[in-house]
């Protein structure tokens, strides 16, 4: 019995002593490997604290420094799938759930191993804007989530991060993107629209010598990275730096130039090779309240243009929200970039309304940690019902009825039950909708003969193109109210596509 007793005692003392040794050799040894997924945890980047950044509309998240970079990118696994997946079934991980199929895994490691213009150079390969993707990708649904490590007990790799600060460093060394500098412009290709799909396809035309004009109707290109997605989630100047690069590079710019009124498309029809189309799904959804048009009720791109452009203007006093109670309704990323808005430029009070619950939210759930914190009050399981207004038609308040979430027996799915007798009125004196966007018909699909999808959606093929011929589309106008990355995606496609035209000279 004794000796058993010292035995099992010698056993575990050991044991403990080896595993200390190991533990203590792996953390010495991961300096130098990668696989350090289960002994270096996941960051995120740190974020300023709450009360200084609702002052500003500046970005809150500190890039990672090169330690907190390396030791991220230490992480990753360097899954060989690229190599097997032909022969494997359903293989997942980071670059299935890219829609550009980046070169992530091959990128982390030029990283960890500090090859900052490696990292750079392979990012570049698949993508128009990496360290903007890196910044504006929501991190869950697209590589991230198909992360392997994701699906085990630890966190995925912090991918988006990693990639904003390896080309965030090699421009501060210097380095620039490719933009076909060298290159003679051969053909014309007109593209209409200036957001993420229209840049995309820019980039990838100029990298193939082919000359590029862009008309846009507002004052500033970049679409929705200029005037949707606020400065405090992407700064400004980093499309600008894009923009200024392209410029240099041979790209014409025409702002203030809206196709169908400025200038006809059959103009363009006539000057230039090809033509592609990302004008966007601009049309704000409506709620169908009662007074909807009231004075005080905005569309949240109202109040996000005008936030933007007020703050190119450097005037940050006279928004129309300072003081105000607001309300907005929705639970998206949109309603979420309005609230946050709404704190910055001092509103008395600023509430979200959202018809069901929080975990049903399309948001990310990074989005509502963030709205909390500048403190916006959250108010769930309520539909809207009706604008409440006085004698001038100015807002008052807003009329909501209590709803509930329950699953259908028949058919198992989920059902929001409004209750109409359960009505509250809230106090508020501006209603900004933020409800989702859905496409326009613009006048001049009519001279084009453009086919049509049933949401009025632009309808092109593998190649994105039209009906048209020599009439490219792609971005939100094609797919409806989607992504920075897949616009990215269709440009990058119609300009390969383009290019293979113009090679073929399948042009009359
Ligand atoms: C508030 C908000 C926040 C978002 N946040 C994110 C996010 O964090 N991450 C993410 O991935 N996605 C986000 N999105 C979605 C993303 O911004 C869009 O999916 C993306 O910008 C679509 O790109 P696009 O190039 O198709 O169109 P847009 O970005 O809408 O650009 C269209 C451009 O065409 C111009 N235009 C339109 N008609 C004409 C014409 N007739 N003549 C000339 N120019 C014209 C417009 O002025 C605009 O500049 C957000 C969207 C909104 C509204
Ligand atoms: S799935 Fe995750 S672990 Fe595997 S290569 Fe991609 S980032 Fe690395």
């Amino acid at each position: 019995m004794f000796c058993t007793g010292i035995e099992v005692f010698i056993k575990l003392v050991l044991g403990n002593v080896v595993k200390f040794i190991s533990y203590t050799i792996s953390r010495k040894l991961w300096k130098y490997n990668m696989k350090q997924y289960n002994i270096v945890s996941k960051q995120r980047q740190k974020k300023r604290d709450s009360k200084e950044r609702i002052v500003d509309f500046h970005p809150i998240y500190h890039n990672f420094n090169d330690k907190e970079a390396k030791e991220q990118a230490s992480r990753c696994v360097q899954c060989p799938i690229d190599t097997f997946k032909h022969i494997m079934i359903n293989p997942s991980y980071c670059r299935m759930g890219c829609p550009l199929n980046n070169k992530i895994p091959q990128w982390l490691k030029k990283t960890y191993e500090g090859d900052i213009e490696g990292a750079f150079t392979l990012s570049h390969e698949m993508s128009p804007f990496p360290e903007i993707l890196g910044r504006v990708c929501p991190k869950k649904g697209l590589c991230e989530s198909n992360c392997v490590i994701e699906k085990s007990e630890y966190s995925g790799v912090s991918i988006g991060e990693i990639e904003t600060y390896f080309n965030e460093k090699a421009f501060e060394e210097g380095i620039i993107p490719n933009y076909g500098q060298d290159k003679i412009k051969k053909h014309k290709v007109a593209i209409v629209g200036s957001g993420p799909a229209s840049l995309s396809c820019a980039t990838f035309l100029l990298q193939e010598g082919i000359g590029v004009e862009i008309f846009e109707k507002e004052d500033r290109c970049g679409g929705l990275l200029t005037y949707g997605i606020p400065n405090f989630k992407l700064p400004k100047d980093a499309v600008k730096r894009r923009l200024d690069w392209m410029k240099e590079a041979g790209l014409i710019i025409h702002t203030n130039t809206e196709v169908g009124k400025d200038i006809f498309i059959n103009e363009l029809e006539k000057d230039f090779d090809c033509i592609f189309l990302g004008i966007g799904a601009p049309e704000g959804r409506s709620a169908m309240m009662d007074n909807e048009y009231a004075n005080g009720v905005y569309h949240v791109m109202e109040i996000l243009t005008k936030a933007q452009k007020r703050i190119f203007n450097h005037d940050f006093e006279n928004s129309i929200l300072k003081n105000k109670n607001v309300v907005v309704i929705g639970g998206g990323d949109s309603a979420m970039d309005a609230l946050r808005t709404a704190i910055r430029v001092k509103a008395k009070s600023v509430k979200c309304i959202y018809r069901r619950d929080k975990q049903s939210m399309p948001c990310s759930e990074r989005e509502v940690s963030n709205a909390l914190e500048e403190g916006v009050e959250f108010i769930f399981n309520q539909a809207p019902k009706k604008v409440l207004v006085n004698e001038d038609m100015n807002v008052t308040g807003i009329k909501v009825a209590q709803t509930e979430s329950m699953i259908e027996k028949e058919t198992g799915k989920r059902k929001l039950i409004v209750h109409e007798e359960k009505l509250l009125d809230i106090k508020t004196d501006i209603i900004i909708l933020a409800l989702g966007f859905s496409n326009k018909i613009f006048d001049f699909y009519n001279d084009l003969n453009l086919k049509l999808g049933r949401y009025n959606d632009i309808v092109v093929n593998e190649k994105q193109e039209t009906s048209h011929k020599h009439i490219y589309a792609g971005g939100d106008v094609v797919r409806g109210a989607d992504l920075v990355v897949t616009a990215a995606l269709d440009g990058r496609t119609a300009a390969y596509a383009i290019k293979e035209k113009l090679a073929s000279k399948v042009l009359v």
